[in-house]
């Protein structure tokens, strides 16, 4: 499904580089391959070791930077950030990564993630003087550390870390080096990578191989690298951790051709079209994905069911994002123009129309319509992972209760709202069988709260929608 009409977005992506003498240039282009992950802003900082030069702007990375402008980004190392605009607002001064200059040395930080208790932590930083730049609550971690105790960076990292609840995956520099921290879920991807004598960290391994480094592990759940100039140490703020690796980064929101914690996202999504076939056999001519990213589980079900898998939508490429506007009625119009059906491969025909999610049903609805307008004699909608109830704190835009459809409705109830001929969502234990992920327990090291309500952390009332409050209480 399109990101941005499908109101389910992700919120950023997060890159740092230590030992290139390119580090700002290959972070340009690491930050291209995780454009998906934010569209509103774009930024780098760089260090020479001892003197850090940023740029950062509103807009695509290729609107925000020119070669002249990168030019000027020197050093051997770079940490940089694509943003989706959602958790504090938009505005230039939101865009990351953040910078803060003082006496005692400079400190630039991107973050991935949301943190469920920036609010609180905001009052208390503010009761005890400090005054917030921005809106965003990335900034509360620059405070924490300035104000520790210890005399040691790190310790002041390591200390501040412990204070944050919810989701980030931090990457932080000073003059001297880079640091990366992993919140205790584990929430959000992390990758570390390899090139020549240097290393790399992104927020999917996609962006190691338009770099050209090589993969080495996943960040751990607790940990925080310091990479400098001597090599790479890994240590721990913390071992109370608990793998919860947001379930959507596999069925939605990560590039097919990123790798989390070692399994292939377009293979994982292709598993789960293949357990939908198990879970949901039906009698129809062809399959097809909504593009771009149902298109693996599409495939998954054709191949399982033994029905030809077929472009019967196709995407127009180069519709510019102004059009796409976050209002209801424009995003429908939205979807007539981002998305066109293959009335040569539908006309006739009994569909079946893979999908990732259905958030607020309306996109789902309006592509219905259009493959029956198409001439579509059925269409059978079948959804890779299990109804989205419950709202995301972990830095993804799902809305409010209000807003999703399957917190206020039936299977059935969702089937007639959109139109189709039938309506099935993959099992949440199918949807993580498919997945295939080794970890043990209950949940094997995933975060299914928008699906189970169960929720890794705990939730802070400030963090809930106005509405959401008043439904607790
Ligand atoms: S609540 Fe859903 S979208 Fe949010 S982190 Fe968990 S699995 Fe991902």
């Amino acid at each position: 499904m399109l990101a941005e009409l499908k109101g389910l977005n992700e919120e950023c992506g997060v890159f740092g580089i230590w030992g290139h003498e390119q580090a700002a240039q290959l972070t340009y282009y690491a930050l291209q391959s995780l454009q998906h992950r934010g569209q509103e802003g774009a930024g780098i900082v760089a260090s020479t070791g001892s003197e850090i030069t940023s740029h950062k702007g509103e807009g695509l990375v290729t609107e925000v930077f020119s070669q002249e402008q990168l030019d000027q980004l020197v050093g051997h190392g770079a940490v940089g950030h694509v943003r989706y605009t959602t958790a504090g607002g938009g505005g230039y001064e939101n865009v990351q990564p953040l910078l803060f200059r003082s006496q005692t040395g400079s400190l630039a930080l991107a973050h991935n993630g949301n943190l469920v208790n920036a609010n609180a932590l905001k009052h208390q930083l503010e009761r005890q003087g400090s005054i917030l730049q921005t809106t965003s609550d990335t900034e509360v971690l620059a405070h924490l550390i300035k104000r520790s105790g210890y005399e040691n960076v790190k310790e002041r990292v390591k200390n501040a870390l412990t204070m944050l609840k919810g989701a980030y995956a931090f990457v932080i520099m000073t003059e001297t080096e880079l640091m990366v921290a992993l919140d205790p879920n584990g929430l959000r991807p992390l990758s570390l990578g390899q090139i020549g004598d240097g290393y790399a960290v992104a927020s999917e391994t996609c962006a190691f191989d338009i770099i050209g480094a090589e993969y080495i592990r996943s960040v751990e759940p607790g940990e925080l690298l310091i990479i400098n100039d001597d090599g790479i140490r890994s240590e721990r703020f913390t071992y109370a951790t608990n793998r919860s690796i947001c379930t959507m980064e596999y069925v939605y929101f990560s590039r097919p051709d990123s790798d989390i914690d070692g399994i292939n996202v377009h293979s994982a999504r292709k598993r789960l079209g293949k357990q939908l076939a198990a879970e949901f056999p039906i009698e129809a001519d062809v399959v097809t994905g909504v593009p771009d990213s149902s298109i693996s589980a599409a495939i998954g079900y054709a191949e399982a069911a033994n029905i030809p898998y077929e472009m019967g939508l196709i995407k127009n490429r180069y519709i510019g994002r102004t059009f796409i506007q976050p209002s209801q009625e424009l995003r429908e119009q939205g979807v007539k123009m981002k998305l066109s059906p293959v009335r040569g491969v539908v006309e006739g025909k009994r569909v079946i129309m893979v999908d990732d999610s259905i958030v607020r049903g309306t996109t789902s609805r309006r592509i219905v319509n259009m493959l029956k307008d198409a001439g579509a004699t059925e269409v059978h909608v079948m959804i890779s992972s299990p109804p989205i109830k419950n709202p995301c704190f972990y830095g993804i835009d799902t809305s409010t209760h209000e807003e999703l459809i399957a917190s206020k409705n039936s299977v059935e109830e969702i089937r007639q709202i959109i139109g189709a001929d039938s309506l099935s969502f993959l099992s949440v234990e199918g949807m993580v069988t498919a997945i295939g992920r080794p970890d043990s327990g209950e949940n094997k090291g995933h975060c299914l709260a928008c699906f189970t309500g169960k929720y890794p952390t705990e939730i802070y009332p400030d963090t809930l929608h106005p509405y959401e409050k008043e439904l607790t209480h």
